[in-house]
């Protein structure tokens, strides 16, 4: 097989990450142009219509390989191959064993001879033709991290099946997409166009889990697992069931999604997923079941989509609205709250705190604004909420400076700042992600946690009373002996470095 187009990249991208500058960190834009002249213009420019960055290039968040790499884990029957730099490889290994994953992560390493005289093509092409055993997979994910890509490793070339089990390769760079979160809609759209090839091919098997013969609603986004049950509940009136989540956890289960009468976009920032969906004729809503006024006008947009009659939708209102309605009064939120994060739901959350009385000042999240995502922003703006997209870690804490929580829910970073400040903090993605938020289930369910860690407050002003000037700048750490500060030493280094500095200058001069 011929490689001429497989571009040599510079060797000091062999590694990166491991030297300053380059990788994660930075160098971005040398990775994309060596990308880009290596034959991956098209997947950039796709990706950066799908992903659009701005008003900075990254949010502060993890690889974004992380992503794509949990979804293959998560999914029956898959086996998941990266080719990467051996850092990033060790560091998304590990995060996903640390996450539970227990499964292996194939990994094809490289050298600077395998990368730039296309060995590595090879390599990975031997590897999934060892790994394609139909008795343990249906599918093979093979990723490309930063390196493999801006050298245009060919993905595309390798075989769509081999006995029988389906080839997946994607380029995940950290220098195309700018979340983990739009990592997970890499993959998920990748499965759903092979999907949807196979469905226009001929028949395709059923999936062991379809629940009943009603038209289904695709879930899109990773959602808790009792959210699907409760807009089922929320759908049966409408003489609908709630159709697969996508990411889907088994292969099969992507016909039932791409089959489905309507497609809630819950997660509105997966939009190769949207294209799919849109490709196979399928309709996609916005927005998500959360609070009275959520679960009213998702309601009435999954009607008019799947052409359900007003009344069927109106008694589907009177039926769950009342109880909503009364749950949330039951359990009411008191106190001012900013809301941060990187999953996609940060609005539909802002959305449930604010019915249930809580004063919203700001929304951050890490995802692009689409336009699954212009209602809930609209309806946020509209209550004098301020809603910022691809939000900086820096913008958050601006956030916290700005409007003096009561509680700031955020990134890790975020709520350790928060905490060093005595402002109650909860982290976003274990502590509120890991709750139902959608209709009867979702009411009043984040009430508690909120409540809880606002009510936490003075117990953080007497701490920080307490410990106040401990362990901050020059003393922190542990220490046997009580550290002294020396403002004498740096003073001292300041004034010889300065007249260093001088020296130079007047030698570069005379
Ligand atoms: S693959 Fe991930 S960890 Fe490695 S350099 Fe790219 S963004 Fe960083």
């Amino acid at each position: 097989m011929s490689h001429d187009h497989i571009q040599p990249v510079p060797v000091d991208f062999v590694g990166a990450g491991e030297k300053s500058g380059q990788g994660c960190h930075g160098g971005a834009e040398t990775l994309r142009q060596a990308a880009e002249a290596a034959g991956k213009s098209d997947v950039l420019d796709r990706y950066s219509e799908d992903y659009p960055v701005g008003p900075h290039d990254q949010p502060q968040s993890m690889c974004p390989a992380f992503g794509s790499l949990r979804v293959g884990l998560r999914m029956q029957r898959t086996a998941t191959i990266l080719s990467g730099s051996a850092c990033c490889v060790y560091g998304l290994t590990f995060t996903s064993h640390f996450y539970g994953a227990r499964r292996t992560v194939g990994y094809v390493p490289f050298d600077s001879e395998t990368l730039v005289t296309g060995k590595l093509f090879e390599d990975i092409r031997e590897a999934v033709f060892k790994l394609a055993d139909p008795d343990r997979y249906d599918t093979i994910v093979v990723t490309n991290l930063c390196v493999p890509t801006a050298s245009g490793v060919p993905l595309d070339l390798l075989p769509d099946q081999v006995n029988g089990v389906r080839i997946v390769g994607i380029d995940v760079p950290g220098f195309g997409i700018p979340t983990h979160a739009e990592a997970k809609d890499v993959l998920a759209g990748a499965m759903l166009a092979y999907a949807r090839r196979e469905v226009q091919q001929g028949p395709v098997s059923a999936p062991a889990t379809r629940r009943d013969d009603k038209p289904t609603v695709t879930l899109l986004g990773e959602l808790f697992p009792a959210d699907p049950i409760g807009i089922g509940h929320l759908l049966e009136p409408l003489g609908l069931a709630a159709g697969p989540v996508v990411p889907t956890r088994e292969w099969r289960e992507l016909y039932t999604a791409l089959d489905g009468a309507v497609v809630a976009a819950i997660h509105p920032f997966y939009q190769a997923s949207v294209r799919e969906f849109e490709r196979a004729g399928r309709p996609v809503v916005g927005s998500a079941p959360v609070g009275c006024e959520g679960t009213e006008a998702w309601l009435t947009a999954i009607g008019e989509q799947c052409g359900i009659s007003a009344k069927a939708v109106g008694a589907a209102k009177d039926r769950f609205l009342p109880i909503i309605k009364q749950t949330l009064a039951s359990s009411p939120i008191k106190g001012r709250l900013t809301i941060s994060g990187y999953e996609g739901s940060e609005l539909l959350v802002a959305r449930l705190a604010i019915e249930s009385g809580a004063d919203v000042k700001y929304v951050g999240t890490a995802c692009p604004a689409t336009p699954h995502s212009k209602d809930d922003a609209e309806w946020l703006a509209s209550r004098g909420v301020k809603v910022q997209f691809r939000a900086s870690l820096e913008q958050d804490l601006h956030a916290l400076d700005e409007y003096q929580p009561d509680l700031a829910i955020g990134t890790t970073p975020l709520v350790q700042e928060a905490k060093s400040r005595a402002i109650p903090a909860l982290y976003f993605t274990n502590l509120i992600s890991a709750r139902p938020l959608m209709g009867v289930a979702g009411a009043g369910s984040i009430a508690q946690v909120m409540n809880a860690a606002m009510a936490n407050g003075k117990r953080f002003d007497t701490m920080k009373n307490f410990f106040d000037g401990v362990g901050e700048g020059d003393t922190s750490g542990i220490w046997q002996d009580t550290p002294v500060p020396r403002p004498e030493f740096k003073e001292q280094f300041a004034r010889t470095l300065a007249r260093q500095a001088a020296q130079r200058k007047s030698t570069a001069t005379s």
